[in-house]
């Protein structure tokens, strides 16, 4: 038995994990951003809740553990940004403590028990607040030491003449310090920004993709540059990593028609020529960090 948490920004979610098909949910809790102490009686009062001493603790968190100084990158959480997490809480908890990014965490729950079972490469995308994803191979996180693999959406690449006809799209800044990014492009902030630049038109995200629903000709414009703009960057993702499966979480996962014209636009782009969807929305809808972590965890134990 193992105790998994997905820690993020605003509340803390907690489970007793026995099986992968065993992963018991506890109340959640609100997130201590400033104050460690209490981030880890957070964690204590979840461990206590388990009938013995779990194996391991294992975490979803909504950043980077850095690869090279082990130091946590949380920016929305002070008290464990900067911090050697992992350490830090292995001597607070006298406990084998896990910590693995979120994106990593829901492809793990894909390729685990969601869209990607029985496929060798999974690679889940995040398609919301941000763009991002991770690596599975044969029931393996390629992350598995911290660190940035599958950040796809990251890196001046994002293309500056797209749609039919042409269009010319600036190289928006991202949060990363580069521009370009289709984290900047494509997230859902990215969307109404991308909308804004085409059509002068102030809509949220969910606005876009309903008009784009409705066949209303703005959305529909917009659209088909954001989708052209995602499928060159996931073409190369798929050539380069062998992925048989790409399933897509994050707010914009929920419009299945838009996940489906992103495949439809991606198949045309790669090498291999499959005769089936292979960007599809994610089946782990709810708690994907969650039953990531406790994936993670119990696979480390066994
Ligand atoms: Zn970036």
């Amino acid at each position: 038995m193992i105790v998994c948490f997905d820690i993020g920004g605003t509340t803390i979610k907690g489970a007793i994990a026995y099986s992968p098909e065993d992963i018991r949910p506890v109340p959640r809790q609100p997130t201590p951003g400033d104050d460690f102490e209490a981030f880890v009686d957070v964690l204590r009062s979840v461990i206590s809740e388990a009938e013995d001493a779990p194996l391991c603790v294992s975490l979803s968190i909504c950043g980077v553990i850095d690869p090279d100084t082990r130091r946590a990158i949380v920016a929305n959480i002070p008290c464990i940004h900067g911090r050697l997490l992992q350490q830090d809480l292995e001597t607070a908890l006298g406990l084998p403590v896990l910590i693995a990014n979120d994106a990593d965490c829901f492809v793990i729950a894909e390729a685990g028990l969601g869209a990607g079972r029985g496929h060798r490469v999974v690679f889940g995308i995040i398609l919301g607040t941000g763009v991002g994803g991770g690596l599975v191979i044969d029931g393996k996180l390629i992350n598995s030491d911290g660190g940035f693999a599958g950040e796809w959406g990251h890196g001046p690449i994002a293309a500056t003449e797209v749609g039919d006809p042409p269009v010319s799209i600036p190289r928006f800044q991202c949060g990363c310090g580069q521009k370009g990014c289709i984290d900047a492009t494509c997230s859902a902030r990215g969307l109404e920004k991308l909308h804004a630049h085409l059509t002068s038109e102030s809509s949220t995200s969910e606005m876009i993709v309903d008009a784009w629903g409705k066949g209303e000709a703005n959305a529909s414009r917009t659209i088909g540059v954001y989708v052209e703009l995602l499928a060159g960057p996931l073409a190369l993702v798929i050539n380069m990593t062998g992925a048989t499966i790409l399933p897509v979480g994050g707010g914009l996962s929920n419009v299945s028609a838009l996940i489906a014209a992103i495949d439809k636009a991606v198949r045309q782009r790669i090498l291999r020529k499959f005769q089936r969807p292979i960007i599809v929305p994610a089946q782990c809808r709810i708690e994907p960090g969650l039953i990531g972590a406790a994936l993670l965890g119990l696979a480390a134990m066994s």
